[in-house]
């Protein structure tokens, strides 16, 4: 299956998407983490984006486009993809489409505007390997401490109240307006994120019509 999910910043598209890739076996392609790699490395890329990054701001279309262009055409991508937090505007789809990817679904991932802040200021992320964590939903064995490799668990610079604000308008701006743009291709499905992990995953399977 060739799938985008689509969903406002803290909606669980990347919680979803993990559990997808290994209940279908195929890559999750997050363009967030992707980026967040690369600022951790230090590359050029991650110089660029970080100023975008921490705004709250969108790294600009030609950066993504192309970063995701490079990695579909590995190895991995053959037999489908999930790819999470891309596209995010119109120029993205547009791209996508010109690359000659067919999409098989997108699914929108909805959740209430007042429970996202909340979400958002429980997550956490490894600061050694970006495995990631919530301190309600999906706490650590140990406090802080990352389960796969032990590494410091922090705060992502852009989750900051004032930041995720701006995050959201993006969202609202720019991003929302893909649901109508798959819709009109008869692409989208929607699913409602729940309290629990697994029950929105149920809700996602539903929606996907994966048993
Ligand atoms: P969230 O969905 O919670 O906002 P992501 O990890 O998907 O988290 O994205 C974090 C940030 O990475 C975005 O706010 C943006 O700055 C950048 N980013 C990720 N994907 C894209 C994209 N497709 N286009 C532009 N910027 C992106
Ligand atoms: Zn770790």
């Amino acid at each position: 299956m060739r799938l985008i999910i689509l969903g406002a910043p803290g909606a669980g598209k990347g919680t979803q998407a993990e559990v997808l890739s290994k209940k279908l076996d195929i890559p999750t392609i997050s363009t967030g983490e992707i980026i967040r790699n690369a600022i951790r490395q230090g590359t050029d890329l991650g110089k660029e984006a970080k100023q975008y990054i921490d705004r709250g701001l969108l790294v600009p279309d030609d950066v993504v486009i192309e970063i995701v262009k490079d990695r579909l055409t590995q190895d991995d991508c053959k037999n489908g993809f999930i790819l999470d937090g891309f596209p995010r505007t119109v120029p993205q789809a547009d791209a996508l489409t010109k690359m000659g990817v067919t999409i098989d679904k997108v699914l929108s991932i909805e959740v209430a505007e007042e429970k996202i802040v909340e979400r958002i200021s429980g997550r956490r992320q490894c600061s050694k390997c970006g495995a990631t964590y919530h301190i309600v939903y999906k706490p650590s064995k140990e406090e802080n401490i990352c389960d796969l490799c032990g590494g410091e668990l922090i705060m992502r610079q852009d989750d900051a109240p004032e930041t995720v604000k701006n995050r959201l308008k993006v969202y609202h701006e720019q991003t929302e307006p893909l649901k109508d743009y798959y819709q009109s291709k008869g692409l989208l499905v929607v699913a409602y994120g729940q309290e629990e992990v697994a029950d929105t995953t149920k809700e996602v399977l539903k929606a996907l019509g994966v048993v």
